[in-house]
């Protein structure tokens, strides 16, 4: 079973057995190999190798993000 990755808004998998929305944040995707559904408790192997092209589209995201971090950090 697959699971799709939203890359949009709130990045999370929607879990296959409950339909829970897991929100989770891009490092934890990136970092881990499996998350947990904290509904009832299904743990999701991500499958690097067919999630690569989300997986990519998020770290893409994630320092799209840091840019407009960093430059709303240096705005005097
Ligand atoms: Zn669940």
């Amino acid at each position: 079973m697959s699971s799709q990755i939203h890359t949009q808004r709130m990045p999370g998998l929607q879990c296959p057995r409950c339909n829970n929305f897991i929100p989770t944040s891009i490092h934890e995707l990136l970092a881990a190999n499996y998350l947990r559904c904290p509904l009832c408790g299904l743990q999701l192997n991500i499958d690097r190798q067919q999630s690569e092209k989300a997986l990519k589209a998020l770290a893409k995201v994630e320092l799209a993000q840091k840019q407009v971090d960093e430059k709303s950090t240096f705005k005097r």
